[in-house]
């Protein structure tokens, strides 16, 4: 049996232990899983086939029956869970200590999470325990094909390389991985797998942190990674009061508002609409920029959209290069047009 011989190959490392498996982290809160958990079940199905090892899933959190089935359906052979109380609200403490207690329990090889706020939160609080290496916001993952070790992508010097790392040294390998650069995986309904529950003794009186009130984020923003259709406006627009032909067009469209980094420190915007490197990945369907240059650290988080429309008055701007559709002259007349032509369909 050709798949068992290669799933015995694991990596020894220094002390003689064993490390096997690619494990994803599923992010449940509030009664959602973060869609860049199933985009990690589809890339570590990849990392497993090239390992000839096992792909599991993760999750921690409270009440989270409803998720096991789907996180076979994406492709987890094996499943383990902690189902708990203390796990309920989003804390750094006690989904640590989880996920630790886990890790040190089944010694992963590769460990992956969503950049998501969460996965930015408690990963590098797992990694301190475990006293390993963490890639933080990749965007490329591989095997390295001579030492089977993880290639781990990331832009870096604020985005004018990529630079590929591995942690040669330590178990597990982990990364967090930007949401929308991995392709989502077929969703196979029915699928099962194996299922390991696992207690957890942490009570109340161990976590020095207390949830006190839950604020949700402005509803307008909280889903763009999962719009469809994003109208973006960078410092071209000149003013906030200008935001508001970005935002009549995106009312017709019933398109979601983002914007760059520019527009957000101009306080046109909030952090949580920046598109880029140091925001939010977006994949939509159609992403219209509007007085928008086109730096590397905001392309990185929208040039996989499907359709990119860009209207900007000169006609170097680099984000012409990444557009389907360059517009080149002067927004303030090209964006209302637009509206007033969509209004009529
Ligand atoms: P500008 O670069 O000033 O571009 C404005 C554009 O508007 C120009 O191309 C101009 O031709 C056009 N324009 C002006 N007037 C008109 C008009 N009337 N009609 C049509 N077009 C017009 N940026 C991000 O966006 N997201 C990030 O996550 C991010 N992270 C960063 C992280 C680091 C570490 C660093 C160093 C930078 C980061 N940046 C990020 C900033 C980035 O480098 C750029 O400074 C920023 O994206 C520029 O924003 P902009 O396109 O709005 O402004």
């Amino acid at each position: 049996n050709e798949k068992k011989t290669i799933r015995s190959q694991v990596t020894p490392i220094a002390g003689g232990e064993v490390w096997s498996g690619v494990w994803v982290i599923i992010e449940y809160n509030n009664g959602r899983v973060a869609p860049v958990s199933w985009e990690l079940l589809g890339e570590g199905r990849k990392l497993a086939d090239s390992l000839g090892s096992e792909l599991c899933g993760v999750i921690t959190g409270y009440q989270v029956d409803n998720v096991i089935p789907e996180a076979f359906a994406y492709g987890a052979e094996k499943l383990y869970v902690i189902d708990h109380e203390v796990l309920k609200d989003y804390r750094t403490e006690p989904y640590a200590e989880a996920i630790t207690s886990l890790v040190r329990k089944y010694q992963p090889e590769i460990i992956l999470m969503g950049a998501t706020s969460m996965g930015r939160d408690v990963f590098p609080a797992v990694a301190t325990k475990m006293q390993t290496g963490l890639t933080a916001d990749c965007t490329v993952l591989g095997i390295d094909p001579e030492t089977k070790l993880l290639q781990q992508t990331r832009p870096a010097f604020g985005g004018n390389i990529m630079a590929t790392i591995l942690c040669r040294t330590r178990r597990p390998q982990m990364a967090t991985v930007r949401p929308r650069v991995m392709e989502m995986p077929e969703r196979a309904v029915g699928r099962e797998g194996e299922l390991i529950r696992e207690e957890f003794t942490l009570t109340e009186s161990d976590i020095r942190t207390k949830v006190l009130e839950f604020i949700p984020a402005d509803a307008k923003s909280t889903f763009l990674d999962k719009a469809e259709i994003i109208v973006s406006v960078g410092l071209g627009i000149a003013a906030k009061r200008n935001l508001v032909l970005a935002e009549e067009l995106a009312e017709v469209l019933g398109a979601t508002l983002a914007g760059t980094r520019g527009a957000v420190e101009a306080g046109w915007l909030s952090h949580d609409q920046q598109v880029g490197q140091s925001g939010v990945t977006v994949r939509p369907k159609v992403y219209i920029a509007i007085g928008i240059s086109g730096a590397i650290q905001h392309l990185v988080g929208m040039e996989t959209s499907d359709f990119i429309i860009a209207i900007n008055n000169d006609p170097e701007a680099p984000i012409l290069k990444v557009a389907n559709y360059g517009i080149v002259g002067d927004l303030f007349q090209i964006v209302p047009a637009m509206t007033a032509e969509f209004k009529k369909r």
